[in-house]
């Protein structure tokens, strides 16, 4: 799906509608020194392995894709509700 750059919609904050920037949604870079990856690490630690299952055979082929849209006037970001895609473009 192409997307545009930038698009008019309603700003919750400006309660009025505006311009947006639209990017998309990527993940944060895991960190090793945070509370749930030190967890983990304790958690595997020792004598037995992986502590959750794994899914190994996955049965979708696309990805849930969010958009992330930032107001110009008062930078307020929202998101627009995940839909599956293969791919997603912003042009
Ligand atoms: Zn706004």
């Amino acid at each position: 799906m192409k997307t545009p750059r930038s698009l008019r919609t309603y700003c919750p904050r400006c309660k009025t509608h505006t311009d947006h920037s639209v990017s998309l949604y990527k993940a944060g870079k895991r960190k090793a020194a945070k509370q749930g990856e030190r967890h983990q690490a304790r958690r595997k630690k020792g004598y037995g392995g992986q502590k959750f299952p794994l899914q190994h055979n996955q049965a979708k082929v696309s990805k849930k894709q969010t958009l992330q849209l930032k107001c110009k006037e008062c930078s307020y970001t929202l998101q627009r509700k995940g839909i599956r895609l293969k791919k997603a473009e912003v042009v």
